[in-house]
């Protein structure tokens, strides 16, 4: 339990501004590398499609192109997420005021407060 280093009241709350905003550059930084890594690899995919025949044709590989991008950003934008709300999280830690004192609304770092 920390204490607001103003007036010493119990009555604090964290804040989580970095683990927020860390969370959702990495959504977005990492649904990016994953939809971009999803299209190199759906490229390849899309010619072994082709060779395969013309059942599916370009249509299927189209699809298969649009299916791999789409699961690729999902899995890069959770992975990309959690990344970011840990180093977020970290930041929260070390640097920002990531408490906040209910009574007096002073923001404080807990490191420092100690
Ligand atoms: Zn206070």
């Amino acid at each position: 339990m920390h204490t607001c280093p103003n007036c010493q009241s119990t009555r604090v709350v964290e804040r989580h501004l970095g683990r927020d905003t860390g969370g959702a550059i990495g959504s977005v930084a990492g649904a990016a590398s994953g939809i971009a890594a999803a299209l190199r690899g759906a490229s390849v995919g899309a010619e072994a499609g082709t060779t395969v025949g013309f059942i599916a044709g370009p249509a299927g590989a189209s699809v298969g192109a649009i299916a791999g991008a789409c699961i690729g950003g999902l899995i890069g934008g959770a992975i990309g997420h959690e990344f970011g709300r840990e180093v977020g999280n970290t930041i929260d830690t070390h640097w920002l005021d990531s408490h906040a004192c209910v009574v007096c609304g002073h923001h404080f770092s807990p490191r420092l407060a100690v």
